[in-house]
């Protein structure tokens, strides 16, 4: 069973196919307080990497009134200031749009370069967290 199915951008509405990049939210319910916890089925949404970019480096949703929402934004910034494949991957998009030639990044040449160059740039984990809040990467370096 594949990791996730064919799903629609929540934000665009774009199909987004198992083999394409994407941030997907799992969401599930549970019953807390009670003997026997009752959990509701997992259901899980999908971002596509622009969509995703742009929720993360978009306004935040006011916390008090969409905590849903908030609760993604976050996300969306942990996952996307961790690693730069995701602009990459909204750039080619972007290129796409645009009529462009897109670059293949499965050319040897340019995987190795660019498998190089995250090396290079290789952060901190992606899921720090103190509290359960958000570390920016540059808090992470000055703990
Ligand atoms: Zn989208």
């Amino acid at each position: 069973m594949p990791a996730r199915q064919a799903a629609p951008c929540l934000r665009c509405g774009d199909m987004i196919d198992i083999n394409v990049a994407a941030i997907v939210a799992d969401i599930r319910l549970r019953v807390v307080g009670f003997e026997d916890a009752v959990r509701s089925a997992q259901r899980s949404v999908s971002f596509c990497v622009t969509c995703a970019e742009l929720i993360a480096k978009g306004d935040a949703p006011p916390e008090r009134t969409q905590p849903l929402n908030f609760i993604v934004y976050e996300g969306a910034r942990e996952i996307i200031s961790g690693d730069p494949s995701f602009s990459l991957l909204s750039w080619l998009q972007l290129r796409k749009e645009c009529g462009l030639s897109v670059p293949t990044m499965i050319e040897p040449k340019v995987l190795k370069a660019w498998t190089e160059f995250r090396k290079a740039v290789a952060l901190p984990a992606t899921l720090e967290r103190s509290e359960g809040e958000f570390v920016p990467p540059e808090k992470r370096l000055a703990s």
